[in-house]
């Protein structure tokens, strides 16, 4: 397989792509995938950078520890618990009329302190390493091995209020890298657009951040934020897209997750498989954990992305090999989304060619769906998701009902095994929607 031969044109007869051009269900395997650790050899990034990641959070402990006191309990490391959510298991097996053997965990990315999203992962480490770098590079920070609690100190933030950090983000992106770069002193712009929530402006604000609202063209707008930003070797852009930083913060989950899991007991081998499903948006989030979780657990771990049916664009570059050449408007594919951390309508190049050889599959779900579950879950497990967070709650169900997943348990020798299985679903945001907000999500899911 060769990934740099660009197919010359888009095959609309492709099953998959017919399917996804008609907002079905899909439940996609990747045949293409090799093993681990084949995929392991010729990936761009290895182990030692995920270690590096590691590592670099470590040292920044002391830090957001003190700087950030609702981290205390975890000594300034921003992890967030699982759940057992065996009650809502029960709800997908009626909705679905299936059996789903193994039991069902909920990853509460939901309550990650600082932000409240699963950004607080990537966005939040790319500030970091921004931050290390420059110490560093100007001599404010002697070396990798001081107490970073320093970062706290007067004389750092008088050092990096020099500095300017500018993001692009319709929301919690922005969020994450603004609230962590405002705290370290940095002048931080987040370029938002009209539609962006009143309630994340407001948030921004009141922690210092300029917020600049676009009404008219936000993309070219964020353009020139970008052009500005690079022009200024003061500046430093958060690019969702392209950052390899976003993505190793990410990864650093896999063996965080391990660590967890070893503690409750759950054993993850041959024998006893792992199911992640995660909610996929322009793909950093769910690539860097998989590629995390891979190191962790090679071949036992399954990693499911999520999508919803109107904004496939990662299924789509994965399935056409034409990654981020191609977006859903190609397809006419609306776009149109209420699960709006997910409405990314052109996958990221490097996350989709990377992801390639490591996702197991993905699938796409309905709106009425996600609606259905977000207020399902509040009813029987009083868990408040944001829409996106909720994409990856069905994906066990499909992987039992499809036929698509009943022949990857086969081929994978796994079908007889699922009753030792772990289902896990990605919850990747919520705590942070003020209540109003959440009771308008919870009513437009209460009918369905
Ligand atoms: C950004 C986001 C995602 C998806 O992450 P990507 O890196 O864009 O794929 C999922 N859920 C929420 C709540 C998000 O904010």
């Amino acid at each position: 397989m060769n990934k740099d031969v660009k197919a010359t044109k888009i095959n609309f007869e492709n099953a998959v792509i017919k399917d996804l051009m008609d907002f079905k269900n899909v439940f996609w395997i990747n045949e293409d995938k090799p093993s681990f650790e084949v995929a392991d050899k010729t990936a761009m990034f290895s182990h030692a950078d995920v270690k590096d990641a590691e590592d670099r959070l470590a040292r920044f402990a002391p830090f957001i520890e003190k700087a950030f006191p609702e981290t205390e309990s975890t000594n300034g490391i921003i992890e967030s618990p699982i759940s057992d959510i065996s009650d809502f298991k029960k709800e997908l097996e009626d909705h679905y009329n299936v059996t789903i053997d193994g039991s069902l965990l909920l990853k509460r990315d939901d309550t990650l302190p600082i932000a409240g999203t699963i950004k607080a992962r990537g966005a939040i480490y790319e500030v970091l390493k921004y931050a290390e770098t420059l110490a560093l590079r100007e001599g404010v920070l002697e070396s990798k091995d001081v107490n970073y609690e320093i970062f706290a100190s007067d004389e750092f933030k008088q050092f990096f209020a020099e500095y300017n950090i500018t993001v692009g983000t319709t929301g919690n992106l922005g969020i994450s890298a603004g609230i962590m770069g405002a705290k370290l002193g940095f002048e931080v712009v987040v370029h938002m657009s009209l539609e962006a929530k009143q309630w994340k402006k407001d948030l921004l604000r009141s922690h210092g951040v300029n917020v600049i609202e676009h009404d008219t063209d936000f993309t070219l707008a964020v353009e020139n934020g970008r052009k500005e930003s690079e022009a200024n070797p003061k500046s430093y852009f958060v690019d969702d897209e392209h950052s390899t930083d976003l993505f190793l913060g990410y990864t650093v989950a896999g063996s965080r997750l391990k660590e967890q899991l070893d503690k409750e007991g759950i054993i993850v081998d041959e024998d006893n498989p792992l199911f992640l499903y995660l909610p996929c948006g322009i793909g950093g989030s769910p690539g860097g954990i998989t590629f995390g979780l891979k190191h962790a657990y090679g071949d036992n771990v399954h990693c499911f992305f999520a999508e919803p049916a109107h904004i496939p664009s990662m299924l789509l570059g994965l399935e056409t090999k034409k990654y981020d050449d191609v977006s859903v408007y190609d397809f006419d594919i609306d776009g149109k989304t209420n699960m709006d951390g997910l409405a990314v309508p052109r996958t990221s190049g490097f996350v989709s060619k990377l992801m390639s050889d490591f996702f197991d599959g993905g699938y796409t779900l309905q709106e009425s769906e996600a609606k259905r579950f977000l207020t399902r879950l509040i009813d029987i497990e009083s868990i408040p998701l944001e829409p996106a967070a909720v994409a990856g709650l069905p994906g066990p169900a499909y992987l039992f009902k499809s036929k698509e997943g009943q022949a990857y348990l086969k081929e994978n020798g796994l079908a007889d095994k699922m009753k030792n299985a772990t289902h896990i679903s990605w919850a990747t945001g919520g705590s942070m929607v003020p209540e109003e907000d959440m009771q308008e999500f919870y009513n437009e899911g209460a009918g369905l």
